[in-house]
Formats: structure tokens, C-alpha cells, sequence
């Protein structure tokens, strides 16, 4: 639960995380192959960013470098995507 009484000032600048090897158990991106449509999964508790930029503004969409690279076992197809990294963070005891 998330306690009302506090106020997170979020100022919206991103920063790096520290971390060469960053895993977030539980995230995964399904998405299909653009060659041959075959679904693809690409699990975050598996594969790692390093040192991911967090909270990307729309200004830094397209140079964040949180590139994830991936590759279609059916038909060999390599592409690469961009993804966000969002850190938030609530009081949940007062
Ligand atoms: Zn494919």
C-alpha cells in the first residue's frame, strides 16, 4: 500500500545505473520477428543491460543506448530495439 501523507517530488532527469550487468527479474519483451512473424521472447531475468540509462526523457529517445539485441532462431533475422528504463519510487511505510 502506498502511504498518501508523503509527496515524491519527481524531477524527471535521467541517470545511469551503475550496474554492469542489470537483470530485472520478471520484465520480458514478447514481440513478433519483422522478418517471419514468428513471436520472440526476450527475457529480462535471463539477459542483461549494462549500465542502462533510467527514466529517459523524449529528448534522449534514440541515443538512450538501451539497446537490446535480438535474433530470430527461425529464419536468423538480427534486429535491435530501444527500451526505457523506468525507477520510481513510493513510501509504503510511514
Ligand atoms: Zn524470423
Amino acid at each position: 500500500m502506498i502511504c498518501p501523507i508523503y509527496t515524491i517530488v519527481k524531477q524527471g532527469k535521467d541517470f545511469q545505473i551503475n550496474d554492469k550487468r542489470f537483470y530485472m527479474p520478471g520484465a520480458s519483451i514478447q514481440m513478433p520477428c519483422p522478418e517471419c512473424h514468428v513471436l520472440k521472447k526476450h527475457d529480462f531475468c535471463e539477459h542483461y543491460l549494462s549500465y542502462p540509462i533510467a527514466n529517459i526523457s523524449p529528448e534522449t529517445v534514440g541515443r538512450s543506448g538501451n539497446l537490446v539485441h535480438l535474433q530470430c532462431e527461425e529464419c536468423d533475422h538480427e534486429w535491435e530495439i530501444e527500451v526505457a528504463v523506468n525507477v520510481s519510487i513510493d513510501v509504503v511505510i510511514p
